[in-house]
């Protein structure tokens, strides 16, 4: 296994449509996967994209934060996903990138999505996500469409350093900005 290289913000290919991997075997996806997960974790992220290590495949994977527990960490991986939102419900919340690290920005997200993807051995997964699962799945899905976060941002100035967003903004307990 080997940790990559993250893609910082202004690197083209985080901006670039990704491709579906039309052959599971054309890919040596076992070892990408592999280390995309050491790269995450190494990184303290939620979630990683094939474009952040300079990969340019339909495929994410995440923590999933719904079956998770303390002990044990539960990476999933999605290949060629499609989601579609079950609800027109929206939520605002902070989100950050690995692509734009100590940045946070806020934005918005369907509450309830379903997803429908492949898994490492080809196998079709269907799923619903809510809430945090949701949102780490509908940025990471971006990712796949080079879109990064700061293009959705709520507001234009809800967007900063994490460290001074946790001072001025998630302190100001529910507070929108105007
Ligand atoms: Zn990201």
């Amino acid at each position: 296994m080997a940790i990559l290289k993250i893609a910082k913000l202004g690197h083209p290919i985080l901006v670039k449509k990704t491709n579906e991997i039309n052959n599971l075997n054309e890919v040596d996806l076992k070892k990408i996967v592999f280390d995309m997960s050491e790269t995450m974790l190494d990184a303290n992220g939620i979630g990683l994209a094939a474009p952040q290590v300079h990969l340019s495949h339909r495929m994410f994977l995440y923590r999933n934060p719904d079956i998770e527990e303390a002990v044990k960490i539960n990476i999933s991986v999605l290949i060629n996903p499609l989601i579609e939102n079950i609800s027109n419900e929206t939520e605002d919340d902070w989100e950050g990138c690995l692509s734009i690290p100590g940045m946070l920005g806020l934005v918005k997200r369907y509450k309830h999505i379903k997803y429908t993807a492949l898994d490492l051995n080809g196998k079709q997964i269907v799923g619903e996500a809510e809430g945090l699962h949701a949102r780490v799945i509908q940025h990471e899905f971006d990712h796949l469409n080079g879109i990064l976060y700061i293009s959705r941002l709520s507001h234009k100035k809800a967007f900063g350093y994490s460290e001074e967003i946790e001072k001025f903004w998630k302190k100001a307990t529910n507070e929108k900005p105007k």
